[in-house]
């Protein structure tokens, strides 16, 4: 099984890190795009569900809140 799963509230790594030298993102918002903050400067972004898959490399953290 290859499959990523990711849940909302769920603390991400990506492939590549944020410019500000952190690389761990909270999923804040679940839909056809997936908005992430990054944990570090507090920045976010929106990503296609797809190419999140694609970005994602693991879950670093489940909060289940
Ligand atoms: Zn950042």
């Amino acid at each position: 099984m290859n499959v990523k799963e990711f849940m909302l509230n769920d603390i991400v790594e990506m492939k590549k890190q944020h410019p500000c030298g952190t690389n761990a993102w909270k999923i804040i918002r679940m839909g056809a795009d997936i908005r992430i903050k990054c944990e570090g400067c507090g920045h976010s972004v929106m990503i296609p569900r797809n190419q999140f898959a694609k970005k994602m490399k693991k879950v670093l953290l489940r909060t289940d809140s």
